[in-house]
């Protein structure tokens, strides 16, 4: 349940038994008033009597008595008179009297307002009372199914008590007026009800549910983090003070966000460059480790495998080749007069004779052989799944091959011409790398004693 429906309550549950009480007891309060003025008026008219009375009853004239008494006789209206009907002005002294008697110390009547009680005697409570009192007294009657009654006793006095005077008034007009203020006040206490609960939400609507209710949606707002969102903070009592703390919390939420979101900003653009300046360090690292593989495996000068490349994948393929059944053959290759080639033009030219030599290799071997520089102007070459047969015609095709080639100041070598000399040897089974290479040294070596720029083999 919200707040407004709360106070509501709260302040109808104040109101509604407040003003019901107030009115309870403007009610009782205006009915003694009217039973007073009611007692005062009785009073009057029996003291006013009581003096003739007296003196007619230590004159022992009852005749007078009646005629004082017939007097104040009721009009017939007095008696049954639909209560509320005012046949009688205010002032009349016998409005409301339905019974005047006067009765001696006996309780009989010596004189009464209705001739017929003459002689009767009184026995009821009140009389008996009244008789042995010495003063007035009152008793409001209320016998059932009938208007209730005010009666009223007074001593007869004048030197002796003569008698007693016993009135009884009809309390039926008093009953209607009270009725009618209960009514009235009931009416009044309504209208009152309604305009001080509406004043009252009214009043806390403004003072306390609006403030609680701004401010519960600004606790929305912040547990929202919409931070942006202010509530009105004018008053100076309590709830004043929360928006304030509400607002100037807000705004140190807003700004501290702010501060934070600027400095994840800068971190990420700190992270994105310091990563980007890693990629780039991971970079260079992977090319630099691929060169470092390319020198740690390849010949600088030649760019083929160097010497411990060539002889890992030799023993890589020859391992292969053993437990695959596959054939493989190696070609040992040397420059020949190559002293002579450095002795007439230099070493520089050498090496770019050793360069060019081996972009032959290249260009006439297929990509899964392997060549190598196994050392000073000396090469070998793997031809993977060749025989005897092939690699030697596969040397030949070098050697012609270099033979065509043209090479700077070639002519001045013996014969004119730079050439070269191979050696051919097919792997056995169960043969060592070492044992292969041996064996086409040696067909290399033979070749250069038969005479140089040729092929030997070695079955
Ligand atoms: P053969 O026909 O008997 O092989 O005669 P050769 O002169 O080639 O043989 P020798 O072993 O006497 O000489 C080899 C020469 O190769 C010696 C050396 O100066 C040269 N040489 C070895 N490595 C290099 C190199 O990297 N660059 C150059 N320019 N010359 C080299
Ligand atoms: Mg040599
Ligand atoms: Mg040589």
């Amino acid at each position: 349940m919200g707040i407004r429906p709360k106070l509501i309550i709260l302040v109808l549950a104040l109101t509604l038994p407040l003003l019901g009480a107030g009115g309870l007891v403007a009610v009782t309060v205006i009915e003694d008033q009217l039973l007073d003025e009611m007692r005062h008026r009785g009073l009057s008219l029996l003291s006013a009597l009581s003096v003739p009375c007296s003196i007619a009853l230590a004159n022992h004239e009852i005749e007078r008595l009646d005629d004082y008494l017939a007097q104040f006789r009721p009009p017939a209206s007095n008696l049954g008179v639909p209560p509320g009907l005012d046949v009688q002005s205010a002032r009349d002294p016998i409005r409301d009297l339905q019974s005047l008697c006067i009765v001696d110390g006996s309780g009989r009547v010596i004189a009464h307002t209705r001739e017929t009680a003459y002689g009767t005697k009184c026995e009821d409570a009140f009389t008996r009372r009244a008789l042995a009192a010495d003063r007035v007294l009152f008793e409001e009657r209320f016998p059932p199914g009938e208007s209730p009654v005010l009666a009223i006793a007074l001593p007869v006095k004048s030197g002796l008590r003569w008698g007693t005077l016993l009135a009884e008034f009809s309390l039926a007009r008093l009953e209607v007026r009270s009725d009618r203020l209960r009514w009235h006040l009931t009416k009044l206490t309504g209208v009152l009800m309604v305009l001080t609960a509406l004043a009252l939400i009214l009043g806390l609507s403004r003072l306390v549910i609006r403030p609680v209710r701004a401010l519960s949606a600004m606790a929305e707002h912040l547990s929202r983090r919409e931070l942006d969102h202010r509530v009105a903070d004018k008053g100076r009592d309590e709830l004043g003070t929360l928006a304030r703390v509400f607002n100037s919390t807000a705004a140190e939420l807003a700004d501290y966000t702010r501060d934070l979101e600027t400095k994840v900003r800068e971190r990420s653009q700190e992270i994105i460059s310091k990563n980007e300046e890693l990629e780039r360090a991971n970079q260079q690292l992977s090319d630099m480790n691929v060169r470092l593989e390319e020198l740690a495996t390849t010949d600088g000068l030649t760019g083929l495998a160097n010497k411990a490349h060539l002889l890992s994948r030799l023993d890589f393929e020859v391992m292969r080749a053993q437990r695959g059944g596959h054939k493989l053959s190696l070609v040992m290759l040397d420059v020949d007069k190559f002293k002579h080639y450095n002795d007439t033009h230099g070493h520089l030219a050498g090496d770019r004779v050793l360069a060019q030599l081996a972009g032959v290799l290249r260009s006439n071997l297929r990509s899964i052989d392997i060549a190598g520089r196994f050392g000073g102007e000396e090469f070998c070459i793997a031809l993977l799944d060749t025989s005897l047969k092939a690699a030697s015609k596969a040397a030949e095709k070098l050697r012609r091959a270099v033979e065509r080639e043209d090479f700077e100041g070639q002519d001045q070598q013996p014969g004119g011409n730079m050439t070269i000399s191979l050696g051919v040897a097919e792997l056995g089974p169960a043969e060592r790398v070492n044992e292969l290479i041996e064996r086409a040294d040696n067909a290399l070596y033979a070749a250069k004693g038969a005479g140089r720029n040729r092929v030997e083999l070695i079955e």
